[in-house]
């Protein structure tokens, strides 16, 4: 009875009228996190959590300046409103909207009403003190939209990004007008001036909001303006488009910097709206290059913020662009399918975004390195500091995104499939692809351990679809059963499809592959090894040890059987021990709680001798960092 329900069902519900129109008009269906709250539990929500509580309330309270500075760029306010502050920061303009992209998922991550309140006022209080026409910035006269060298073009797509992020997760229309009006200044401000008055690494980041704009409204305005940016501008800064077509490398365009991956949204969004496959074959290319060369072994992304082509090289790995690279990341995860995206998402949350809290859980890093110390932002950066707003800069107005935009890539749905990527304990809910409700309630410790419950819950009725697996590219062997039969043993690095009728209380247990792989060093780590637990990198820390880290070696034997236990859940996540050749046991930890106790030192690239072999970049094979250590 149930089943023919079901395959009734699955007729109505397959056919919704606006599949049927976006397939007569050819354009690619593509599924989208449809997450309303993840729920999460464990050490990722202790930190997580603990970092929103801390810093999410003081803030917009204890930083007036994002508010101020606005105001006082309004000509209504002239001269009645005196700078009781030191200094305008370069991208002041920046913060707000970074941050209320990130409060957007950190709303949808708990469903905290405090998120909401937060983010609810900074909107208000922003409507409040924006300028005439629609201005969102904190500039007056001629330094408007950056003539003057300043950041003003950044400030207001990150404005427009933001408050479009607010008002799609959260529903607040004020945040849409505001976006629309900032984006009708800067169409008209540009009819007059060239987007080569803007500072050069930011010149083509409106494109992105307006075609953003454009998909919401349909306003045609929209689209001819990021068409002009695509046209016009993109061709002398940085020609993604045209140098991806040609198989360059993202590290090799004129604009190599993090930011450019906001500008190359453009095309993600072009492509969603027409489908063009030219569109798909440059984000395609664009991403595959950065995991060549300069996506580093915790996940991170570019050096000293510049893509350079090789990920061994020291330097800054700057917070805001791991975090562009996840939320980029996030696109092509969605319109190739690929599981292995998930696995490299997965790789840099875990890793280089969990590992930027600081331990007064208040401030997030700047740098977020292969070896050496955790700093806070406000001291790497302390020449970015204006007193009326202490605790920003731009690693510290964008860190909110990376805790929550993993609500963006943990479950995506679309017209047949509900594709899950996140194992964390949680209770995920979200949509099937017929439209309903559901619940995934996963239980374990994964990525302490690879077992994972996964209970269906919260569905009104049975549905069939398939259901999406992601099956890690480092999980050599997997198992997974159904209500306790049906055992399967689904292949590494693609998404195991459930095709079924699902209903509530249907179970899957799925255990994955932890044994340890490794990445083999290059150029400067030419003779050192990188180890994984799963997606965690370990790191050897000598707060932990009392031995400086280069005088820590192991031997291959040694590290070969090592396992994890769970850490503290505090301090550690998780620890690996393995034996040093001298016979000391030595903790290695996961990155993300590396280096945070006083004066602690870490390096992740580990003397192992013999040093297992190096690979060769491939596409097609294991990627670096998960090759299987010799039996
Ligand atoms: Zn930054």
């Amino acid at each position: 009875m149930k089943r023919s329900l079901c395959l009734f069902m699955i007729i109505i519900l397959l056919l919704p009228a606006g599949v049927l129109s976006a397939a007569a008009e050819g354009l690619p269906s593509i599924p989208r996190s449809q997450v309303t709250q993840l729920a999460p539990t464990g050490y990722m929500a202790r930190r997580v959590n603990g970092f929103l509580n801390t810093w999410v309330p003081v803030s917009v309270k204890e930083n007036p300046e994002l508010i101020q500075a606005v105001l006082r760029a309004n000509p209504k306010y002239a001269g009645m409103m005196p700078n009781l502050y030191s200094g305008l920061l370069m991208d002041q303009n920046t913060y707000f909207g970074q941050h209320l992209a990130g409060l957007a998922v950190c709303y949808r991550l708990n469903r905290d009403e405090m998120i909401l309140q937060v983010g609810n006022d900074l909107v208000a209080a922003l409507d409040k003190a924006r300028g005439e026409n629609g201005y969102l910035g904190v500039h007056a006269g001629n330094n408007r939209l950056g003539t003057g060298n300043n950041w003003d073009v950044w400030g207001h797509y990150n404005a427009i990004w933001g408050l479009h992020e607010w008002y799609r997760l959260t529903g607040n229309e004020t945040a849409l007008d505001m976006a629309l009006d900032a984006a009708d200044y800067c169409i008209r401000h540009f009819e007059t001036h060239t987007y080569d008055t803007a500072v050069g690494c930011i010149r083509c980041s409106l494109g992105h909001a307006y075609a953003l704009l454009y998909q919401e409204t349909g306003k045609d305005a929209y689209l001819k303006e990021a068409l002009r940016i695509l046209e016009d501008v993109w061709p002398g800064n940085g020609n993604w488009l045209e140098n991806a077509a040609k198989g360059m490398q993202f590290y090799q365009s004129s604009q190599p910097r993090w930011e450019s991956l906001h500008a190359i949204m453009l095309i993600h969004t072009l492509y969603e709206i027409t489908g063009d496959q030219q569109y798909y074959d440059a984000i395609d290319q664009i991403w595959w290059s950065i995991i060549k060369t300069d996506r580093h072994n915790n996940g991170g992304f570019t050096t000293k913020e510049i893509a350079v082509g090789n990920p061994y090289r020291s330097g800054a790995i700057e917070t805001c662009a791991n975090i562009a690279w996840m939320v980029s990341s996030t696109d092509y995860l969605r319109y190739s399918r690929d599981s292995y995206v998930a696995d490299e998402i997965e790789l840099t949350y875990y890793n280089a975004v969990l590992g930027a809290i600081t331990e007064n859980m208040r401030h997030v890093t700047y740098d977020n390195p292969m070896e050496g110390q955790i700093l806070p932002s406000q001291t790497s950066l302390a020449w970015i500091y204006n007193t009326g707003c202490p605790d920003y800069n731009c690693c510290q107005g964008y860190a909110c995104r990376g805790m929550g935009q993993v609500v963006e890539w943990a479950s995506m749905t679309d017209e047949g499939a509900l594709y899950l990527n996140f194992y964390g304990p949680c209770t995920l809910q979200t949509k099937t692809p017929g439209g309903q409700e559901i619940t995934l309630r996963i239980t374990g410790d994964y990525p302490v351990s690879g077992d994972i419950g996964i209970e269906i819950d919260g569905l009104q009725q049975p549905e069939a679809f398939d259901l999406m697996l992601r099956i890690p590219v480092w999980s050599d062997q997997t198992a997974l059963s159904l209500n306790g039969a049906a055992d399967l043993q689904p292949a590494a690095g693609q998404y195991s499809a459930l095709e079924k009728c699902w209903e509530n209380g249907d179970q899957l247990s799925l255990n994955l592959d932890m044994s340890l792989h490794y990445w083999r060093g290059g150029s400067t780590f030419r003779k050192r090894t990188s180890l994984y637990w799963g997606p965690i990198l370990l790191t050897q820390d000598e707060y932990y040890t009392d031995l400086p880290t280069d005088e820590v070696n192991f031997t291959l034997d040694a590290v070969k059987n090592a396992a994890a236990r769970p850490g503290d859940g505090v301090q550690q996540w998780l620890i690996v021990e393995a034996e040093s050749d001298e016979g000391a046991l030595i903790p290695l930890i996961d990155y993300a709680s590396a280096g945070k106790q006083e004066n602690s030192h870490f390096t992740t690239w580990l003397r192992i001798s013999p040093a297992p072999e190096a690979a060769a970049f491939s596409r097609e094979g294991m990627p670096l960092w998960a090759q299987a250590l010799p039996e």
